[in-house]
Protein backbone atom coordinates (compact mmCIF):
# COMPACT_ATOMS: atom_id res chain seq x y z
CA UNK A 1 0.00 0.00 0.00
CA UNK A 2 1.08 3.57 -1.02
CA UNK A 3 0.93 6.42 1.81
CA UNK A 4 0.72 9.86 0.35
CA UNK A 5 0.54 13.10 2.63
CA UNK A 6 0.70 15.18 -0.25
CA UNK A 7 -2.01 15.95 -2.56
CA UNK A 8 0.05 16.29 -5.50
CA UNK A 9 1.79 12.86 -4.80
CA UNK A 10 -1.84 11.19 -4.62
CA UNK A 11 -2.61 13.02 -7.66
CA UNK A 12 0.82 11.74 -9.76
CA UNK A 13 0.13 8.07 -8.66
CA UNK A 14 -3.24 8.37 -9.86
CA UNK A 15 -2.11 9.53 -12.78
CA UNK A 16 0.34 6.43 -13.35
CA UNK A 17 -2.16 3.46 -12.93
CA UNK A 18 -5.54 6.06 -14.39
CA UNK A 19 -6.24 4.04 -17.40
CA UNK A 20 -9.06 2.36 -20.03
CA UNK A 21 -11.39 -0.45 -18.02
CA UNK A 22 -9.43 0.22 -14.26
CA UNK A 23 -11.96 1.42 -12.17
CA UNK A 24 -10.70 3.45 -9.04
CA UNK A 25 -12.99 3.30 -5.67
CA UNK A 26 -12.34 6.28 -3.06
CA UNK A 27 -13.57 5.61 0.79
CA UNK A 28 -13.02 8.97 2.49
CA UNK A 29 -13.07 8.34 6.62
CA UNK A 30 -11.80 9.94 9.72
CA UNK A 31 -9.69 7.53 10.83
CA UNK A 32 -10.15 5.48 14.34
CA UNK A 33 -10.67 2.49 11.65
CA UNK A 34 -13.19 -0.48 12.39
CA UNK A 35 -14.98 -2.93 10.59
CA UNK A 36 -17.37 -0.96 9.21
CA UNK A 37 -14.85 1.12 7.81
CA UNK A 38 -12.94 -1.73 6.87
CA UNK A 39 -16.12 -3.43 4.71
CA UNK A 40 -16.11 -0.31 2.79
CA UNK A 41 -12.52 -0.75 1.99
CA UNK A 42 -13.77 -4.65 1.13
CA UNK A 43 -16.61 -3.73 -1.08
CA UNK A 44 -14.60 -0.90 -3.13
CA UNK A 45 -11.48 -3.59 -3.58
CA UNK A 46 -13.75 -6.38 -4.96
CA UNK A 47 -15.45 -3.76 -7.58
CA UNK A 48 -12.68 -1.92 -8.64
CA UNK A 49 -9.01 -2.17 -9.85
CA UNK A 50 -7.72 0.23 -7.13
CA UNK A 51 -9.18 1.19 -3.44
CA UNK A 52 -8.13 4.57 -2.20
CA UNK A 53 -8.63 5.45 1.40
CA UNK A 54 -8.20 9.01 3.20
CA UNK A 55 -7.99 9.65 6.91
CA UNK A 56 -8.65 13.12 7.46
CA UNK A 57 -10.45 14.28 10.81
CA UNK A 58 -12.25 17.76 8.68
CA UNK A 59 -12.45 20.88 11.31
CA UNK A 60 -14.99 22.13 8.74
CA UNK A 61 -17.91 19.75 9.52
CA UNK A 62 -17.28 19.89 13.53
CA UNK A 63 -19.72 22.06 14.88
CA UNK A 64 -18.66 21.28 18.65
CA UNK A 65 -15.16 22.05 19.16
CA UNK A 66 -14.48 19.64 21.91
CA UNK A 67 -16.24 17.26 19.99
CA UNK A 68 -12.98 17.85 17.48
CA UNK A 69 -10.28 17.93 19.88
CA UNK A 70 -11.76 14.72 21.54
CA UNK A 71 -11.96 12.98 17.84
CA UNK A 72 -10.08 9.54 18.30
CA UNK A 73 -7.03 9.54 16.28
CA UNK A 74 -4.87 6.58 15.78
CA UNK A 75 -3.04 6.65 12.57
CA UNK A 76 -0.60 3.32 13.20
CA UNK A 77 -3.00 1.24 13.80
CA UNK A 78 -5.09 2.41 10.81
CA UNK A 79 -1.89 2.37 8.53
CA UNK A 80 -1.91 -1.23 10.11
CA UNK A 81 -5.37 -2.21 9.26
CA UNK A 82 -5.32 -0.56 6.05
CA UNK A 83 -2.09 -2.70 4.48
CA UNK A 84 -3.35 -5.50 5.61
CA UNK A 85 -6.49 -5.03 3.54
CA UNK A 86 -7.21 -4.51 0.03
CA UNK A 87 -6.71 -0.35 0.08
CA UNK A 88 -4.01 0.36 -2.40
CA UNK A 89 -3.57 3.49 -1.41
CA UNK A 90 -3.86 5.59 1.76
CA UNK A 91 -3.90 9.78 1.64
CA UNK A 92 -3.62 10.98 4.78
CA UNK A 93 -3.16 15.13 4.75
CA UNK A 94 -2.47 17.80 6.83
CA UNK A 95 -5.32 20.42 7.03
CA UNK A 96 -2.92 22.88 4.71
CA UNK A 97 -2.80 19.55 1.64
CA UNK A 98 -6.76 20.20 1.79
CA UNK A 99 -7.87 23.43 2.65
CA UNK A 100 -4.50 24.96 0.66
CA UNK A 101 -4.65 28.72 1.19
CA UNK A 102 -6.20 31.14 -1.49
CA UNK A 103 -7.95 28.22 -2.83
CA UNK A 104 -12.09 28.50 -2.61
CA UNK A 105 -13.16 25.17 -1.52
CA UNK A 106 -16.70 26.40 -0.90
CA UNK A 107 -19.31 24.39 -2.69
CA UNK A 108 -22.34 25.31 -3.90
CA UNK A 109 -24.89 23.54 -3.65
CA UNK A 110 -28.56 24.44 -2.64
CA UNK A 111 -29.79 21.22 0.11
CA UNK A 112 -32.99 22.70 1.19
CA UNK A 113 -35.11 20.90 3.51
CA UNK A 114 -32.48 17.87 2.93
CA UNK A 115 -29.92 19.73 4.99
CA UNK A 116 -32.69 21.01 7.30
CA UNK A 117 -33.75 18.10 9.78
CA UNK A 118 -32.16 15.78 12.00
CA UNK A 119 -28.31 16.38 11.92
CA UNK A 120 -29.06 19.44 10.07
CA UNK A 121 -30.75 20.78 12.89
CA UNK A 122 -29.05 20.18 15.65
CA UNK A 123 -25.48 20.35 13.95
CA UNK A 124 -25.40 23.59 12.08
CA UNK A 125 -23.15 23.78 9.91
CA UNK A 126 -21.99 20.15 9.55
CA UNK A 127 -23.15 19.27 6.55
CA UNK A 128 -21.53 22.62 4.49
CA UNK A 129 -18.87 21.53 5.72
CA UNK A 130 -18.93 17.32 5.07
CA UNK A 131 -19.89 18.62 1.23
CA UNK A 132 -16.67 20.57 1.67
CA UNK A 133 -14.54 18.14 2.07
CA UNK A 134 -16.49 15.25 0.11
CA UNK A 135 -15.85 17.49 -2.75
CA UNK A 136 -12.34 18.73 -2.69
CA UNK A 137 -11.02 14.68 -2.11
CA UNK A 138 -13.47 13.72 -5.28
CA UNK A 139 -11.46 16.42 -6.99
CA UNK A 140 -8.61 14.93 -5.96
CA UNK A 141 -9.32 11.59 -6.38
CA UNK A 142 -11.87 11.48 -9.16
CA UNK A 143 -12.57 8.29 -8.76
CA UNK A 144 -15.16 6.05 -10.08
CA UNK A 145 -17.18 4.86 -7.20
CA UNK A 146 -17.13 6.51 -3.72
CA UNK A 147 -18.42 4.66 -0.82
CA UNK A 148 -20.46 5.47 2.06
CA UNK A 149 -22.13 4.26 4.58
CA UNK A 150 -25.69 3.60 5.61
CA UNK A 151 -24.72 4.67 8.77
CA UNK A 152 -24.39 8.28 8.23
CA UNK A 153 -27.54 8.25 5.98
CA UNK A 154 -28.09 11.81 6.34
CA UNK A 155 -24.97 12.67 5.56
CA UNK A 156 -24.93 10.11 2.01
CA UNK A 157 -28.59 10.94 1.17
CA UNK A 158 -27.19 14.88 0.86
CA UNK A 159 -23.63 13.71 -1.03
CA UNK A 160 -26.21 11.77 -3.51
CA UNK A 161 -28.03 15.07 -3.84
CA UNK A 162 -24.40 17.18 -4.38
CA UNK A 163 -23.46 14.69 -7.16
CA UNK A 164 -26.82 15.37 -8.71
CA UNK A 165 -26.81 18.76 -8.98
CA UNK A 166 -22.90 19.36 -9.81
CA UNK A 167 -23.45 16.58 -12.50
CA UNK A 168 -19.90 14.45 -10.92
CA UNK A 169 -18.63 11.98 -12.96
CA UNK A 170 -19.16 9.17 -9.72
CA UNK A 171 -21.11 6.70 -8.58
CA UNK A 172 -22.09 6.66 -5.11
CA UNK A 173 -22.44 3.10 -3.38
CA UNK A 174 -24.00 3.42 0.17
CA UNK A 175 -23.02 0.12 2.01
CA UNK A 176 -24.84 -1.37 4.95
CA UNK A 177 -23.76 -0.66 8.58
CA UNK A 178 -21.60 -3.27 10.10
CA UNK A 179 -22.84 -3.62 14.26
CA UNK A 180 -20.56 -5.31 16.94
CA UNK A 181 -22.49 -8.52 18.34
CA UNK A 182 -24.83 -6.77 20.49
CA UNK A 183 -26.50 -4.35 18.29
CA UNK A 184 -24.65 -1.55 18.63
CA UNK A 185 -23.72 0.65 15.57
CA UNK A 186 -19.64 0.22 15.33
CA UNK A 187 -18.32 4.28 15.25
CA UNK A 188 -15.26 5.61 15.98
CA UNK A 189 -16.85 7.13 18.76
CA UNK A 190 -17.78 4.04 20.65
CA UNK A 191 -14.21 3.95 22.28
CA UNK A 192 -15.13 7.21 24.46
CA UNK A 193 -18.16 5.41 25.60
CA UNK A 194 -18.03 5.07 29.80
CA UNK A 195 -18.11 1.15 30.65
CA UNK A 196 -22.23 1.95 31.84
CA UNK A 197 -23.14 3.39 28.35
CA UNK A 198 -21.46 0.87 26.20
CA UNK A 199 -23.63 -1.82 28.43
CA UNK A 200 -26.91 0.28 27.34
CA UNK A 201 -25.87 1.23 24.17
CA UNK A 202 -27.17 -1.83 22.21
CA UNK A 203 -30.96 -0.55 23.31
CA UNK A 204 -30.88 1.99 19.97
CA UNK A 205 -30.62 -0.43 18.01
CA UNK A 206 -33.17 -2.80 20.03
CA UNK A 207 -35.88 0.18 19.62
CA UNK A 208 -34.89 0.77 15.50
CA UNK A 209 -35.44 -2.94 15.60
CA UNK A 210 -38.51 -3.08 16.96
CA UNK A 211 -40.12 -0.38 15.24
CA UNK A 212 -39.19 -2.31 11.99
CA UNK A 213 -40.23 -5.17 12.68
CA UNK A 214 -43.76 -4.01 14.32
CA UNK A 215 -44.10 -0.98 12.59
CA UNK A 216 -48.25 -1.42 11.78
CA UNK A 217 -48.75 -2.31 15.57
CA UNK A 218 -48.55 1.77 15.95
CA UNK A 219 -48.65 4.84 15.13
CA UNK A 220 -45.73 6.66 13.65
CA UNK A 221 -46.36 9.16 16.39
CA UNK A 222 -47.02 6.95 18.89
CA UNK A 223 -43.66 4.82 18.06
CA UNK A 224 -41.73 8.42 18.39
CA UNK A 225 -43.20 9.06 21.87
CA UNK A 226 -42.52 5.67 22.58
CA UNK A 227 -39.00 5.51 21.03
CA UNK A 228 -37.96 9.00 23.53
CA UNK A 229 -39.10 7.50 26.46
CA UNK A 230 -37.23 4.22 26.19
CA UNK A 231 -34.18 5.97 25.36
CA UNK A 232 -34.89 8.62 28.35
CA UNK A 233 -35.84 6.08 31.08
CA UNK A 234 -32.45 4.17 30.20
CA UNK A 235 -30.44 7.76 30.79
CA UNK A 236 -29.91 8.55 27.35
CA UNK A 237 -30.51 12.07 26.18
CA UNK A 238 -32.14 11.51 22.58
CA UNK A 239 -32.01 14.33 20.52
CA UNK A 240 -34.23 13.13 17.55
CA UNK A 241 -36.03 9.68 16.44
CA UNK A 242 -37.58 10.67 13.10
CA UNK A 243 -38.87 8.12 10.58
CA UNK A 244 -38.53 10.01 7.41
CA UNK A 245 -38.69 9.25 3.42
CA UNK A 246 -36.04 7.82 2.36
CA UNK A 247 -35.42 9.88 -0.32
CA UNK A 248 -36.49 13.84 0.96
CA UNK A 249 -35.21 12.98 4.45
CA UNK A 250 -38.67 14.33 5.62
CA UNK A 251 -40.78 12.70 8.08
CA UNK A 252 -43.38 11.03 7.29
CA UNK A 253 -46.64 10.98 9.40
CA UNK A 254 -47.87 7.27 8.19
CA UNK A 255 -45.80 4.22 7.03
CA UNK A 256 -48.20 4.37 4.22
CA UNK A 257 -46.96 7.61 3.03
CA UNK A 258 -43.81 6.31 1.36
CA UNK A 259 -42.22 3.18 -0.69
CA UNK A 260 -38.64 4.12 1.00
CA UNK A 261 -39.00 4.61 4.92
CA UNK A 262 -36.23 5.20 7.63
CA UNK A 263 -36.00 5.39 11.42
CA UNK A 264 -33.48 7.72 12.25
CA UNK A 265 -31.99 8.40 15.83
CA UNK A 266 -29.33 10.82 17.68
CA UNK A 267 -29.08 10.19 20.96
CA UNK A 268 -26.68 11.48 23.86
CA UNK A 269 -24.98 8.75 25.87
CA UNK A 270 -22.89 10.76 28.79
CA UNK A 271 -20.80 13.00 26.75
CA UNK A 272 -20.79 11.02 23.66
CA UNK A 273 -23.11 10.93 20.76
CA UNK A 274 -24.55 7.64 18.75
CA UNK A 275 -26.05 8.00 15.87
CA UNK A 276 -28.00 5.04 13.88
CA UNK A 277 -30.98 4.22 11.44
CA UNK A 278 -32.46 1.11 10.08
CA UNK A 279 -34.71 0.79 6.82
CA UNK A 280 -38.00 -0.07 7.70
CA UNK A 281 -39.40 0.05 4.21
CA UNK A 282 -37.57 -0.31 0.92
P1 LIG B 1 -16.22 8.29 9.48
O1 LIG B 1 -14.79 7.91 9.63
O2 LIG B 1 -17.02 8.13 10.73
O3 LIG B 1 -16.40 9.63 8.83
O4 LIG B 1 -16.85 7.25 8.48
C1 LIG B 1 -16.30 7.03 7.21
C2 LIG B 1 -17.29 6.23 6.38
O5 LIG B 1 -17.50 4.97 7.03
C3 LIG B 1 -18.65 6.92 6.27
O6 LIG B 1 -19.15 6.75 4.94
C4 LIG B 1 -19.47 6.18 7.27
O7 LIG B 1 -20.85 6.17 6.98
C5 LIG B 1 -18.89 4.78 7.19
N1 LIG B 1 -19.17 4.05 8.42
C6 LIG B 1 -19.01 4.50 9.68
N2 LIG B 1 -19.43 3.57 10.57
C7 LIG B 1 -19.88 2.53 9.84
C8 LIG B 1 -20.46 1.27 10.18
N3 LIG B 1 -20.67 0.91 11.43
N4 LIG B 1 -20.79 0.44 9.17
C9 LIG B 1 -20.59 0.80 7.88
N5 LIG B 1 -20.06 1.97 7.49
C10 LIG B 1 -19.71 2.83 8.46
Amino acid sequence: MYLFQRSEDLQNWLQTVRGHNRKIGFVPTMGALHAGHLSLIDQSAAANTFTVCSIFVNPTQFNDHTDLEKYPRTPARDIELLVNSGCDALFLPAVGEVYPEGLDTGVDVSLGQLAEVMEGAFRPGHFAGVMQVVHRLLQLVLPDRLYMGQKDFQQQAIIQEMIRQLELPVELVMADIVREADGLAMSSRNVRLSPEFRSKAPLIHEILSQIKQDSEERSVAEWKTWAHNQLEQAGFRPEYLEIVDGKTLQPVSSFKESKYIVACVAAWAGDVRLIDNVIVRG
